[in-house]
C-alpha cells in the first residue's frame, strides 16, 4: 500500500508547485497512480490560476514549518 490519500491531499498544493520533496513527489507520483479522487483533486488544483495560487502562499521558496 502506498500513502493514505489525506498525506497525499496534504502534500498536493507543493507538488502542483514543484515545492514537493524528491520523496514525496515519488509517493504522491505512485498514489496518483492508482488513486482516481486524488488525481481529481490534483486537476483541480492545476485548474486554479497561477495567481491564485500564488496569493494563498508567503512569497519565498520555503516551506512552512507545521509540525
Ligand atoms: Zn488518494
Amino acid at each position: 500500500m502506498g500513502i493514505a490519500c489525506e498525506r497525499c491531499r496534504d502534500r498536493l498544493g507543493d507538488y502542483v508547485e514543484g515545492l514537493a520533496l524528491p520523496e514525496e513527489r515519488a509517493e504522491i507520483d505512485a498514489h496518483l497512480a492508482t488513486c482516481a479522487p486524488c488525481r481529481e483533486v490534483l486537476a483541480g488544483y492545476r485548474r486554479l490560476p497561477a495567481l491564485l495560487s500564488r496569493a494563498l502562499r508567503p512569497p519565498g521558496r520555503s516551506r512552512p514549518a507545521r509540525k
